[in-house]
């Protein structure tokens, strides 16, 4: 495929599987509620273009991200569809989100004081207010915060109360307990309120799958929108089919028959005990296919073979069962012939979870969108 890129190690991501699984989400949660479509972190590693267009005409009407630079990132880009940001933002930087029509997470009155002073003319801020029911993160708590906030946002006639929110902890455990403590503590803060804003929103991709009763005006859909389920936990009960949309793969840069004792890479951890075929790939942990990589996996002709000895900055080196030709295609994360890598177990090896793993491949790395 065409690209700007000249290496021969690349994400594939298939939008039409993003596609799948807003639809599926979006007959699942019902016309009622929309669908705010997650972006933030380059959309999980898959591009943030690419994801949000293909988000917004598949259905979402929304889109989500952590800051206000990648709200940003999206208005200079073209994207004219309603954006949160649902981190913390400087007060100061009210005035180009209202400009550029980001709308923004609020918990604290003193910010939005401040934050009033920074928007020009006829501009408006949209605002969410963040509601910290069991997350420990941000967000306010308490009846007397939300009243509060509520009026003091009133008060300007430059500032809009377009949502409230809040956020699960552990919908993605099968164990509802918290998540019903949480959802509780939320119905209150919404009591507080005069006036109920347009969005309401509480569920994460487990929370929209496994709530019903967490749904609201709105969900922010994430992980399950790139086609993983939030967790190993509740993988088997998610009410719809998930399709993943990323595959990472690479090629054979050089092959090469060791003898007993010779060694591979840095540390010459690695020694042969046999006469061995050895591959090399161009790809290491400036990829994000990082050290801790080693005595992992990979695909080649559909079969696995061992990542062995140090991974290298730029390159890492696999044990072949024969001889390959250069150039064979070599997957890291997708499927070969009736053989596949998932994400999760890569996640596994590394002892994290699959959504760090697909923000690690870094932007060196070409996606490629088909
Ligand atoms: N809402 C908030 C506040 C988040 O921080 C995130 C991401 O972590 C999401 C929604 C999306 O969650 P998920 O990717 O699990 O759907």
């Amino acid at each position: 495929s065409h690209n700007q890129f000249h290496r021969d190690t690349w994400v594939d991501i298939d939008l039409d599987a993003i596609q799948y699984n807003i639809q599926q989400v979006a007959e699942q949660v019902g016309a009622e509620v929309s669908i705010m479509a997650v972006v933030k972190g380059n959309a999980y590693g898959h591009g943030y273009l690419q994801i949000a267009k293909t988000a917004l005409r598949s259905g979402a009407s929304h889109l989500a991200v952590a800051l206000l630079d990648e709200a940003l990132f999206l208005r200079r880009n073209g994207i004219e569809a309603p954006i949160v940001v649902l981190g913390a933002s400087r007060a100061e930087d009210a005035g180009i989100a209202a400009q550029q029509q980001v709308q923004l997470t609020v918990f604290n009155v003193e910010w939005i004081e401040k934050a009033s002073t920074y928007i020009s003319g006829d501009d408006t801020l949209f605002l969410h207010l963040k509601c910290d029911t069991g997350m420990g993160r941000i967000g306010v708590k308490t009846a007397d915060e939300v009243k509060k906030i509520e009026k003091v946002i009133y008060q300007h006639a430059s500032l809009h109360l377009e949502g409230i929110f809040t956020h699960f902890a552990t919908a993605d455990q099968i164990d509802r307990t918290y998540g019903d403590e949480q959802l509780a503590r939320f119905q209150q803060l919404l009591e507080q309120l005069e006036k109920r804003p347009h969005f309401v929103h509480a569920s994460n991709s487990a929370g929209a799958l496994t709530r019903e009763d967490s749904l609201f005006s709105l969900i922010r859909f994430g992980i399950s929108m790139y086609g993983l389920s939030p967790s190993d936990e509740i993988a088997g009960i998610l009410p719809i089919k998930l399709k993943p949309a990323l595959s990472f793969h690479t090629t054979l840069t050089h092959v090469k028959k060791i003898m007993p004792g010779e060694k591979v890479s840095y540390g010459s951890t690695y020694v042969a005990d046999h006469q061995e075929w050895i591959g090399t790939l161009p790809l290491g942990y400036a990829d994000g296919w990082i050290r801790k990589m080693q005595g992992f996996e990979v695909l080649i002709d559909g079969v696995k073979v061992p990542i062995v000895g140090r991974v290298c900055m730029d390159q890492c080196m696999i044990r072949l069962p024969q001889s390959f030709p250069l150039g064979t295609k070599v997957t890291l994360i997708g499927e070969q012939k009736n053989n596949k890598i998932l994400i999760d177990e890569v996640a596994r090896h590394l002892e994290t979870i699959h959504y760090e793993v697909a923000c690690a491949i870094s932007s060196r790395v070409p996606r490629v969108y088909w």
